[in-house]
């Protein structure tokens, strides 16, 4: 199957940063709900991803490495490591997860991007 890789990378790419956003903005300290939310969240993009080989993959890499969210800390390094699975896997280079906040502005028009602050 060729596929369209321009397309399958752009999407990629948009819906990394979406991930990668909303992990960076999940609460320090999240509730309960927050926490259930997030995990849910991630197991039905899984499920819906609309590029179907990567949605498997996908679901397998949640099974070996399930949603952190205990802290915004935990979600978005968990991210970031899993995002560098795929990397792995299709020969990217590695990302650096100490610079997310430095990576990553939602332009949200506040302060609560940052992990570290
Ligand atoms: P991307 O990987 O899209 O990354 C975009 C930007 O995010 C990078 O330029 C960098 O600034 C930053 N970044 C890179 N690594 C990290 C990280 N670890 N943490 C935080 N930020 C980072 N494509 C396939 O061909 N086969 C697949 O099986 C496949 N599975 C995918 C599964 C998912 C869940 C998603 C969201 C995408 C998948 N893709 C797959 C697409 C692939 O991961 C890339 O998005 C696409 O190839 C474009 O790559 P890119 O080099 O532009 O960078």
């Amino acid at each position: 199957h060729l596929g369209n890789a321009t397309a399958k990378a752009e999407l990629g790419r948009a819906a990394w940063r979406v991930l990668h956003l909303m992990t960076l903005r999940f609460p320090d300290k999240p509730t309960p709900d927050d926490r259930e939310t997030l995990k849910s969240y991630f197991h039905l993009f899984a499920r819906l991803y609309p590029c179907g080989e990567c949605a498997a993959h996908f679901q397998k890499l949640l099974k070996e490495y399930p949603p952190q969210t205990s802290s915004r800390k935990s979600a978005s390094l968990w991210l970031c490591s899993l995002h560098n699975k795929v990397n792995e896997r299709l020969g990217k280079p590695e990302f650096d997860c100490l610079t997310l906040d430095a990576t990553y502005d939602c332009g949200c028009g506040d302060n609560s991007t940052n992990t570290t602050t």
